[in-house]
């Protein structure tokens, strides 16, 4: 399998107010009408079954980090908490093992000491002059088992800072 950083797109349903991610069916689809020139495109979303309207402009990759915690291989985006946590708010937060940041600069702090401790991770992120990024590299190495060996984590705590 290899992991693509192309790949998840998200949609909020103007009906339901959901968030989900298109599959692969549907990417293939709005790819398709986006190269045509196509302004919009009609999609049904997948709690609600009801027609939605995607705009093609605006129509965006959600920006995606590779989780810098040892032996987790997820994704991190921002997502909204505020109606699990009591604080709540914007933060970033890994799908995969739990692991939640408030602030973006304390996730890159953590993503840049996660390069140094595992150098094969440093695939997944673009450092340029200080500026750290995600890789936009669409096909990215499969590094599951190397990640999976990796020495657990000293931080057990979800929140990371
Ligand atoms: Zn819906
Ligand atoms: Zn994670």
């Amino acid at each position: 399998m290899i992991a693509t950083n192309d790949a998840p797109y998200f949609v909020i349903c103007d009906g339901c107010q959901c968030e989900f991610e298109l599959d692969f069916a549907q990417q293939t689809f709005i790819k398709k009408l986006k190269d045509k020139g196509a302004p919009f495109v009609m999609i049904k979303c997948q709690k609600c079954w009801r027609h939605i309207k995607v705009k093609l402009n605006e129509y965006k990759k959600k920006e995606m980090w590779k989780c810098p915690v040892s032996q987790c291989d997820g994704w991190v985006v921002q997502v909204n908490l505020s109606e699990k946590y009591i604080d709540g708010g914007l933060q970033w937060a890994c799908g995969e093992c739990g692991s939640f940041w408030r602030k973006k600069e304390n996730l890159i702090k953590e993503v840049l000491e996660s390069i140094e401790k595992f150098p094969y991770r440093s695939v997944y992120y673009d450092v340029k002059d200080g500026i750290v990024k995600p890789s936009e590299l669409s096909d990215l190495p499969d590094n599951s088992k190397k990640i999976e060996s990796e020495p657990d984590d000293v931080f057990h705590d979800y929140e990371r800072g």
